[in-house]
Parts: C-alpha cells; sequence; structure tokens
C-alpha cells in the first residue's frame, strides 16, 4: 500500500474526472491520499472529498500564498474539528512569490502552529526560499510541534534541521528530475523513517509526465527513484512511508 500525503484533488482540474483519478491511483496501489487544503474553500472541499472516497483524508488551513489581512481563522478551526481533517495547512512561508507581506504570512502561519498544537495534528508546511524564516518560527515549539515540510526545496543541511526538529520530510516528482542532485542527497541522507511520499497533484509530475496535470497513480515514479537510491525494493519504500504517514498523520487510528 502507497500513501499520497500531499495531493490537492479539490483542485478544480479535478473535477470532471476525480473517479476515475482514485481508480487509476488505487490500481497503482496508492489507496490513501491526503486532499490538502489552502484556504477555506479549498480545505471544506478537501473534506467534502475525503468523506465520499474511502482511504481519501483532508487537511484543513491557509497557503502562505492565500493569506488576506481579514483571514477567516475562526472558520479554519471550526473546518479542522471535523472527523476527517489529519493535518493542519498547507501552510508556511512563500518568499519566492512574494515577499511584501512577510508580517502577514507569519501571523497567519503562528495562527496555525498554535491550531496545531491545540488539536494535537500535524503542520503541513510549505516553504519556499523560506525555509530559516519558517525553522526560526517553528524552534520556540520545539518538542510540541511536529508535521511534514512538504515538497522539501532547501539544503541537505536544512533537512536535517527539520529532521531534529522532529519534522518529517516530504519527497515528490522532483525528485525524478534530472537535476535534483540536491534531494536526491537528502533521500540518501535522511533515514527512511523520516520521509513521506507525495505528488503535490496537479502539480510537479514525475520526469515522464513533465508538463501534465499530476495525479497520486504517478507516485509510483517517485518510489521507484527512492528505492534505487537507498537500495531497497519499491516494496519496502511504500511500507515504510506509509507506516510513517500512519505514524504522522494516524490515519486508521482508533480516533478515526
Ligand atoms: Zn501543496
Amino acid at each position: 500500500m502507497i500513501t499520497d500525503t500531499h495531493a490537492h484533488l479539490n483542485d478544480e482540474m479535478f473535477d470532471d474526472d476525480l473517479k476515475d483519478v482514485i481508480n487509476r491511483a488505487k490500481v497503482q496501489g496508492v489507496s490513501r491520499i491526503i486532499v490538502i487544503g489552502m484556504d477555506n474553500e479549498t480545505s471544506k472541499k478537501a473534506i467534502e472529498i475525503a468523506s465520499a472516497h474511502e482511504g481519501l483524508y483532508a487537511t484543513a488551513g491557509i497557503h502562505p500564498g492565500y493569506v488576506d489581512d481579514d483571514q477567516d481563522m475562526g472558520g479554519i478551526k471550526d473546518l479542522i474539528k471535523t472527523h476527517q481533517v489529519v493535518g493542519v495547512g498547507e501552510t508556511g512561508l512563500d518568499l519566492h512569490w512574494r515577499k511584501d507581506n512577510l508580517d502577514l504570512q507569519k501571523e497567519v502561519f503562528l495562527a496555525q502552529i498554535k491550531l496545531s498544537i491545540e488539536f494535537d495534528l500535524p503542520l503541513v508546511i510549505h516553504t519556499r526560499s523560506s525555509f530559516e524564516e519558517a525553522y526560526q518560527m517553528l524552534l520556540p515549539f520545539k518538542g510540541k510541534v511536529k508535521g511534514v515540510f512538504h515538497c522539501f526545496s532547501s539544503t541537505l543541511e536544512d533537512a536535517k534541521r527539520a529532521v531534529n526538529l522532529g519534522f518529517y520530510i516530504g519527497i515528490d516528482g522532483p525528485v525524478t528530475y534530472k537535476k535534483s542532485d540536491v534531494i536526491r542527497s537528502i533521500v540518501e541522507d535522511i533515514p527512511m523513517d523520516r520521509l513521506l511520499v507525495e505528488t503535490d497533484s496537479p502539480y510537479l509530475a514525475p520526469q515522464a509526465y513533465r508538463g501534465k496535470r499530476n495525479e497520486p497513480s504517478y507516485l509510483v515514479d517517485v518510489i521507484d527513484v527512492i528505492a534505487k537510491i537507498k537500495g531497497m525494493t519499491t516494496e519496502a519504500i511504500a511500507r515504510i512511508t506509509t507506516q510513517n504517514a500512519d505514524t504522522l498523520f494516524r490515519l486508521g487510528g482508533k480516533d478515526r
């Protein structure tokens, strides 16, 4: 069994053929998928999709690209209490797209760090050109926060700091790209019990599908590359990353 820990199946690109996408994933063994919210509306839609499909879960949160001045954090808090929600996010900081609203991004990220502690749910963290800033915000909560740095895009050194902080590293399609030596060195060095696999569908399709809409069934390509780097079987990578997803997100736990 393979677990895709990060897919935006709530994106309108999946509106027409969601059932087929989920079935193709199941044929490839990707039988559990976490659907990721990016604002109030997409979080709500993630929960709706998760309630309608066996093996699908949701997160609720505000992506740093979607922050605004009168953020409905109360609405997010209500969504977080929903049975289908297994994590808070996608949240974090993005200094690639926007640098001018960093204070607001930090405020909304901090509110979600606190929600994750209050509800004992992992954070799904997005960083882009902002690992250091996000790390510094999480550091005072060391021991209380947990989660994943999704689609990890910083250095090996930063990946080690994330792991020391108690976080997991999310590996996606870019590990299959020619230029991604840094990501492959992260896969090589970071212990297997700290890696998660994810697609970030519909974005970041693996090399064989590059430029096309990504979908959870393509996750097998990511697993293949990790298996080669680690010198393990694809079955072992699938099993261990699924166990890691269970541990972090408590999928299928007693309270679900
Ligand atoms: Zn995402």
